[in-house]
């Protein structure tokens, strides 16, 4: 990377001009300029946090509510498909830590922003550039393919990753880690508000897995990977996908093909994201019979600044499912036993 270089010369030929100029002022200047690693060291009291996609929003701030936080992206938009506009790239000009999933959800808009931010803070590789799928393991990956029509694949294996309670907490953990070598003087602070959040999480994570019994062993339609770390997590089974192939969208035929399985084994509802087009969840409920419900689930949270948004989007996601299984009387969830 010559940029930083670059910039750098620029700054020490500018310098010189004004010390031609002004020398008391151009002094001042100086400290400041030739002072870069220093200043990128000293803590700020409010840093400023760029997220791609709402989880990350919602963690940074369960561990560090004084920092500024913004989030590139909201439920209901698809983290695959992202513009590069201004707004974002202004935004991650002035971040000292970006945190994304990474694994390629972001790929076709992160770089470009990160080009253009011409941040050196934030480059992969940086300090301040976290991803979070290099925290965990992915589940799934697939071949990669060169054929530019195969949608979103992902060969790394599959980046939803914060559907995943467990993954959740590991990344949370890497996290405050990379929070306490960006701003050691807060690490104390930092160290805390993690062992709470580890400990409420944990117990949250007890109580979900009690109230979704009744999910498990049940199976699911739904369309692309969204949701496929979740289904894991409650021992809930994604029988069919409403994408013909990884990444791409709902066909008629294809749709037509699901209604043969969904008689030999009827789901316990059709599952979209709230960013996904619901048309073929719909059509499939419409058409299909014995009846299931369609069940729209937000991806992410919906407002990352709400205290603890992270519990409530997975309480709102057992409630809605435990609702629509009680509406499924064919398909009796097993009882829970002991
Ligand atoms: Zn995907």
């Amino acid at each position: 990377m010559s940029w930083p270089l670059q910039q750098l010369l620029h700054r020490n030929h500018r310098l010189r001009h004004v010390l031609r100029a002004a020398p008391v002022m151009a002094m001042l200047i100086a400290a400041q300029a030739l002072a870069p690693a220093q200043a990128l060291t000293q803590e700020k009291v409010r840093p400023q946090v760029f997220t791609c996609e709402p989880e990350w929003a919602a963690l940074v701030l369960e561990l560090m509510p004084q920092a500024q936080v913004f989030w590139a992206t909201t439920a209901l938009q698809d983290p695959h498909h992202i513009e590069a506009r201004p707004a974002l790239i202004a935004q991650m000009r002035k971040a000292d830590l970006v945190v994304c999933t990474g694994a390629g959800i972001e790929e076709g808009w992160l770089p470009a922003l990160q080009q253009r931010a011409a941040n050196p803070r934030v480059q992969d590789g940086a300090l301040g550039m976290f991803y979070a799928a290099q925290t965990v393991t992915l589940i799934d990956p697939r071949a990669a393919t060169l054929n530019p029509f195969a949608g979103d694949i992902h060969p790394g294996g599959n980046p939803h990753l914060h559907a995943d309670p467990q993954r959740l907490a590991t990344v949370a953990r890497a996290l405050v880690q990379r929070l306490q070598q960006l701003w050691p003087a807060q690490a104390p602070e930092l160290a805390q508000r993690h062992a709470d959040f580890d400990r409420r999480w944990a117990s949250r994570m007890a109580s979900w897995r009690d109230r979704a019994r009744p999910l498990q062993g049940q199976t699911v339609a739904a369309q692309h990977s969204t949701f496929a770390y979740w289904w894991r997590w409650l021992g809930m089974q994604q029988t069919m996908d409403l994408e013909p192939k990884p990444g791409l969208p709902p066909t008629p035929s294809h749709l037509q093909s699901l209604l043969q399985g969904w008689k030999l084994q009827p789901p316990v509802a059709v599952v979209v994201a709230a960013h996904q087009d619901p048309r073929a969840g719909r059509w499939l409920v419409d058409h299909a019979q014995p009846r299931r419900p369609l069940v729209v689930l937000p991806a992410t949270v919906v407002e990352p600044s709400r205290p603890h948004a992270l519990e409530h989007w997975f309480d709102e996601m057992i409630d809605a499912l435990l609702k629509a299984a009680s509406a499924s009387p064919t398909s009796p969830a097993p009882p829970a036993k002991g």
